[in-house]
């Protein structure tokens, strides 16, 4: 029923017709509410600040994706150069998130990797651009356009997914050039030929690629992680890890979304962790929305309240 429900909101994510019509309705808005801090970068800073007053980390990501012009695509550069303007005029430490379809990784890889080398090249060289890992069909043209770009600068770093079978390959392919790496779980609706289907092998798979990201080998060569799950359960594991391997809060960084597992991110940087939040804001998160829903159905429960409530 669950896997349905997955299914159900995973396949709405993709839906153009729902994305106009559904996010017009106030309480789908309302329920939104809960996973982002507002629509307007203005928003995401407020949140930011308030957030990074209390210990965590911050990383901004303007919601969008498979933009279908390079006018489109320069518009969501300018965007986020405005934005790294901002974070600093703040006085803030916030880092950038972004998908490549959303600087125009459909339209051309060239005009893609110069609009994100516009971004690397304007943060501050200790602030890292996080690229974001999109469906399956995206891996190999992040992976590479990634290598590009980590041949040239210090401070970009990506997305990997565990829930991916390749990943593996691709990680200990990636270790030798000191990547920067954010593990997740994954979000896209993946055929069985290309990702595992059972929650507990791809919960043992993201405890093996922490345990490959936290090894003295992979520190020594450079390697920067981010572990970026709200599963309790893994973080505690990573945690016993990383006291067995004499790790410390500056190693690596644990990230979790706006919204989701707030005591949590707050007991991680009290037991002297380094915690983040990666900040969503936009008027495009539709898409976004639905995955959310997705990684717990539950979370239907709080749409239909707020239907009833108005
Ligand atoms: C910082 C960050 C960056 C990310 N970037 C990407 C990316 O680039 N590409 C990509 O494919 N995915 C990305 N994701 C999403 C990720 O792939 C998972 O879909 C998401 O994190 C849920 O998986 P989980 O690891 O929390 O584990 P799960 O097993 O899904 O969840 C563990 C527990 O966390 C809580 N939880 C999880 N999700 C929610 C939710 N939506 N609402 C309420 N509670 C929840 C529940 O208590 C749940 O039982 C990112 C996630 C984070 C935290």
């Amino acid at each position: 029923m669950a896997g349905m429900m997955r299914g159900a909101l995973l396949w709405a994510s993709q839906n153009n017709w729902l994305r106009e019509h559904a996010a017009r309705y106030k309480f789908v808005r309302h329920s939104v509410e809960r996973f982002m801090p507002g629509e307007q970068i203005a928003d995401a800073i407020a949140a930011a600040s308030s957030l990074e007053g209390r210990g965590l980390d911050t990383v901004l990501t303007h919601l969008g994706e498979n933009v279908s012009t390079a006018a489109e695509a320069e518009s969501v550069t300018g965007h986020y150069l405005d934005t790294l303007s901002q974070v600093r005029a703040a006085g803030l430490k916030s880092e950038l998130s972004v998908k490549l379809t959303h600087l125009g990784l459909d339209l051309s890889h060239e005009l893609c990797q110069a609009n994100v080398e516009k971004l690397i090249q304007a943060a501050v060289a200790s602030s890292i651009i996080w690229i974001d890992m999109e469906s399956s069909s995206y891996v190999d043209a992040t992976l590479d356009l990634y290598r590009n770009l980590r041949k040239k600068y210090s401070n970009v770093g990506v997305c990997l997914q565990a829930y991916l079978l390749r990943t593996a390959e691709d990680l200990a392919a990636l270790l030798p050039m000191g990547p920067a790496i954010r593990l997740v779980k994954g979000a896209y609706l993946e055929a069985a030929s290309v990702a595992f289907a059972r929650k507990a092998d791809v919960d043992e798979n993201f405890f093996a690629l922490s345990t490959k990201l936290l090894s003295k080998e992979a520190r020594a060569g450079g390697v920067r992680t981010v572990i970026a799950t709200h599963d309790l359960n893994l973080i505690h594991r990573i945690e016993t890890l990383a006291r067995g391997e004499n790790l410390t809060g500056a190693d690596f960084q644990f990230v979790m979304l706006y919204g989701i597992q707030r005591a949590e991110q707050l007991r991680l940087a009290r037991d002297g962790w380094r915690s983040g939040v990666l900040i969503s804001y936009g008027t495009f998160w539709f898409p976004w929305y639905m995955r959310r829903l997705a990684e717990r159905p539950a979370n239907v429960g709080f749409v239909i309240k707020n239907l009833l409530g108005g």
